[in-house]
């Protein structure tokens, strides 16, 4: 069944093909008839033969006639042309890519010119080979002002990169090398210029001229702000009565350090209300880096000598000579940092005024036991001020000891410290047991130099004269307790 109806469409379209084939001929035929009688006119000599021969010959001339004029139409009314393409996209015709690249030429001219600088186009202008009528192709003025509408394009200016990572992008290089200038003015606003051996950046600061997008590229003025502080933010506070820079940076949670740094041109003690000051800390991206060679009149310190002597403990000293500083003066190359400063380079010293040396004696005697001895001696070098006993209706627990504030207070008998610290009258108050029911109190002291708990030995150095609790003037108040009860000192002092 397949076969055959296949076979029944090829014979349909024999038929149909054979059809038009006969149509065709017959066409060529009455054409032919008509245009060879004519041509031939009036003879009729071999009229049969040439019929046949000139109805090829015309078939023949007839197509070559028609490929021609429709060839010529195509050629006169589309010629040879260009497509146009801005980034793959088509924007037009035109017949040569010559009439592109000259207005290419003029649009660069024409950017150039308004920019004030060189200018490279990104966008990528291809053509492709097609026809167009003469009505299709783009007038010259109309190729550059769709080329405009569609091309972009990146201007020449010079980018200012700090330690590898571009910061800003300035017009021009000049601009640029004017900006850091400015950047090194402003760090050294004050600082005398012709003491300055170098001045550079701490960081690495280059300028490069590269094409840049347009909008990229920063005001000089805003630029030199933002370099110099860090950031573009403003936080500001208005002062109001009763504030001060120490309230100020309490509330806002900086450190007075920080808040003068943020206000180096305002006097923290001359705040005044309605004084607006800044709360952001600078940190500038680029530092500038002075060298300066600077002379100054320091301290030139004192050697100190040690002797030895058997009249001492081993365990104490004393100044024999005291030191003096002399004075030396020093030339240095001094690097600062924003005007910081992070290193010094000594280049000479000269000492103009020779320091004393200090002289030490150290002891070399064994100190006694740390336990009591049962004996006593003075607790401190000085005169009794008052006695033990009744003194204006009251009894004196003790003895006063007159001797200069700061002085040595010394245990007056080996034991255990079993006080130490602040107690009513007496002050800043030291106890030492001495074992066998035996009790020292030193009062009104001015520094201590034991702990509870430690053993001392008859002598010992235990803190110094004072004027602390009740007492008029520096003394050592002195008192020996036997069983808890009081007793005279004097009874036991040798
Ligand atoms: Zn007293």
């Amino acid at each position: 069944m397949e076969g055959s109806k296949l076979q029944e469409a090829a014979a349909r379209c024999r038929n149909k093909l054979s059809r038009g084939i006969a149509n065709a001929k017959n066409f060529i035929k009455n054409c032919s008839k008509k245009i060879v009688s004519f041509c031939a006119g009036s003879s009729n000599k071999y009229k049969f033969t040439r019929r046949i021969i000139d109805r090829k010959r015309f078939g023949i001339v007839c197509g070559i006639i028609a490929l021609l004029v429709f060839t010529s139409l195509f050629v006169v009314f589309s010629g040879s042309a260009y497509t146009v393409k801005v980034n793959g996209n088509t924007i037009g015709k035109v017949r040569s890519q010559k009439v592109v690249e000259s207005a290419l030429q003029a649009l660069k001219q024409k950017y150039q010119e308004s920019e004030h600088s060189e200018i490279s186009f990104t966008s990528v202008v291809t053509f492709e080979k097609s026809r167009a009528s003469g009505k299709e192709i783009l007038k010259d003025t109309a190729l550059i002002e769709t080329l405009g509408k569609n091309l972009k394009f990146q201007v020449q200016a010079c980018s200012v990169y700090v330690d590898g990572n571009i910061i800003a992008t300035l017009k021009t290089k000049e601009q640029a090398e004017g900006m850091l200038k400015e950047v090194q003015d402003k760090s050294l606003a004050g600082a005398d210029k012709s003491k300055i051996k170098e001045i550079s950046f701490a960081e690495k600061v280059e300028l490069k001229n590269e094409f840049i997008e347009a909008l990229k590229i920063s005001d000089k003025d805003e630029i030199l702000n933002f370099i110099i502080k860090g950031t573009n933010e403003l936080r500001t506070h208005k002062i109001v009565s009763g504030e001060s820079f120490w309230s100020i940076s309490k509330r806002y949670n900086m450190s007075l350090g920080d808040l003068q740094k943020a206000n180096p041109e305002v006097n923290p003690e001359k705040v005044k209300i309605g004084q607006v000051i800044n709360l952001i800390v600078p940190k500038p991206l680029i530092s500038v880096k002075t060298v300066q060679t600077i002379t100054s009149i320091e301290k030139a310190e004192f050697e100190q000598k040690v002797e030895f002597s058997s009249s001492l403990y081993k365990d104490e000293t004393s100044i024999k000579v005291k030191g003096i500083y002399g004075e030396k003066e020093v030339i240095a190359d001094v690097t600062k940092v924003n005007g910081i400063e992070t290193g010094k380079t000594i280049l000479s010293e000269k000492i103009i005024k020779e320091p004393k040396t200090q002289i030490i004696v150290k002891g070399t005697k064994n100190p006694p036991p740390k336990k009591g001895t049962g004996t006593f001696s003075y607790p401190a070098r000085g005169s009794i001020s008052s006695r033990y006993g009744m003194r204006w209706g009251r009894r004196h627990t003790g003895i006063d000891i007159a001797a200069s504030y700061g002085s040595a207070v010394k245990a007056s008998d080996g034991g255990v410290v079993i006080w130490v610290g602040y107690e009513g009258g007496y002050g800043k108050l030291i106890k030492i047991d001495h074992g066998a029911n035996f009790v020292s109190y030193y009062g009104h002291l001015s520094k201590y130099n034991v702990k509870v708990g430690q053993k001392v030995y008859k002598g010992e150095k235990i803190g110094a004269v004072g004027n602390t609790g009740n007492s008029t003037g520096p003394h050592l108040h002195f008192e020996i307790r036997k069983n808890g009860a009081v007793t005279n000192p004097l009874n036991y002092l040798k």
